[in-house]
């Protein structure tokens, strides 16, 4: 079971809970009185009057007259959001912050300190009241996916668990809205096919999903199902993602090296989009025959996971240095590192940056290597090794 923690109304909270005045008054942190700017937050009581996050202040003022504006301290939450980290981190290593106030928590490896994910969100949530006087809302749930709608459904103060068996019932009442990746445009597309619920989506054969969405369908298709296999990277761990060979003899021929790049660049991107990240500096590793060892890295201005773009931008680093010295290598590695989740995977996901053909590429291969095994599938650049 994942945890998802979402602080309620946070800014604006943690305002509240520093200047007493304010509890029970519509707060909005950000924006201005004037009506200058976007509102950052808005407590509880401002909500009441339809104001939320990102709104113009001067249509916040128009709602909510007597609104209370406050000046945001990013410092200040930043340092709360510190606290809450360290919360976390009594529990479990293995928590993926996705901004100052919330986080994915996998709590598997917790079971026998502390019990169960339920047990476990519970005391995360009430350790939050008791030491930082402020509110959070928990969602236990079997994945990331489901565990973020869980947290959101009971807002403020709530704590809503979802067993792999309801996942289904609990879905299919819901807006299609909450579909990761459902903006308003894909929203008007299914709503053309009467489709608002998730249960509808559901419904829907695999092959209307692929005539409207191409490659995407599949996202939907196993969203549709509460299917995520997302996992919850720590900060702490995730720096990078990297795989390297020592060769039984040292190589001198660039044909030969060209390909293992390509292998390891591969091995490097399955890896990545197993766990459905990406990253934007790649690293090759070079280790010469006489153990002088170097690394060169590039950073490409979007996030990537396809093991082309991997290789090819590998490849022209390992060319640069061979341009300046043809000793023989003894041993490559391929990285990447400036890695990120979900939030990057959707910007991706819908936009035009991804080669399509790319990815498809790579997801056959995957699918390909995960029914036979490594050795079934080669691309053609690492056969001729
Ligand atoms: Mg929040």
């Amino acid at each position: 079971m994942i945890l998802h923690v979402d602080m309620d109304a946070f800014y604006a909270a943690i305002e509240q809970r520093d200047d007493p005045s304010l509890i029970g008054k519509p707060v909005v942190v950000g924006g201005s009185p004037t009506g200058r700017g976007v509102i950052a937050a808005a407590s509880y009581e401002a909500r009441k009057f339809g104001l939320h996050s990102a709104m113009p202040g001067a249509q916040a003022i128009r709602l909510c007259p007597q609104a209370i504006f406050i000046k945001p301290q990013m410092q200040k939450y930043a340092d709360v959001s510190k606290q809450i980290r360290k919360i976390f981190n009594r529990f479990t290593p293995v928590f993926e912050p996705l901004s100052l106030d919330e986080a994915f928590l996998d709590v598997a490896g917790s079971a026998k300190l502390f019990g169960d994910a339920e047990k476990i969100g519970r005391m995360i949530q009430s350790t939050i009241a008791e030491e930082l006087q402020l509110v959070a809302s928990v969602g236990v749930a079997p994945n990331k996916f489901i565990a973020k709608i869980a947290s959101d459904f009971d807002k403020p103060n709530g704590f809503v668990v979802v067993q792999a068996a309801e996942v289904t019932d609990f879905l299919d009442q819901l807006d299609i809205s909450r579909v990761w990746g459902v903006g308003p445009k894909t929203q008007k597309t299914f709503q053309r096919l009467g489709v608002q619920r998730i249960g509808q989506l559901r419904k829907l054969p695999k092959a209307t999903l692929q005539q409207l969405f191409g490659l995407n369908a599949d996202h939907f298709w196993r969203l549709a199902r509460g299917i995520d296999t997302r996992q919850v990277v720590p900060d702490r761990i995730a720096k990078a993602v990297g795989h390297e060979s020592t060769f039984p003899q040292d190589i001198d021929s660039d044909a030969v090296l060209d390909s293992w790049i390509w292998e390891l660049a591969d091995q490097v991107g399955r890896r990545l989009r197993r766990n459905q990240i990406r990253g934007k500096t790649i690293r090759v590793k070079i280790r010469f025959h006489d153990f002088r060892t170097i690394s060169r890295s590039k950073t490409i201005t979007a996030r990537t996971n396809a093991s082309r773009q991997i290789a090819e931008t590998a490849l022209n680093l390992l060319r640069t240095v061979r341009n300046e010295q043809r000793d023989s290598i003894r041993l490559l590695g391929v990285s990447v590192g400036g890695l990120s989740g979900q939030s990057n995977q959707q910007q991706l996901l819908f936009g035009q940056e991804q080669d399509q053909q790319t990815k498809q590429i790579d997801s056959t291969a995957d699918a390909i290597r995960d029914r036979f095994g490594s050795a079934a599938m080669k691309r053609g650049s690492t056969l001729d090794r």
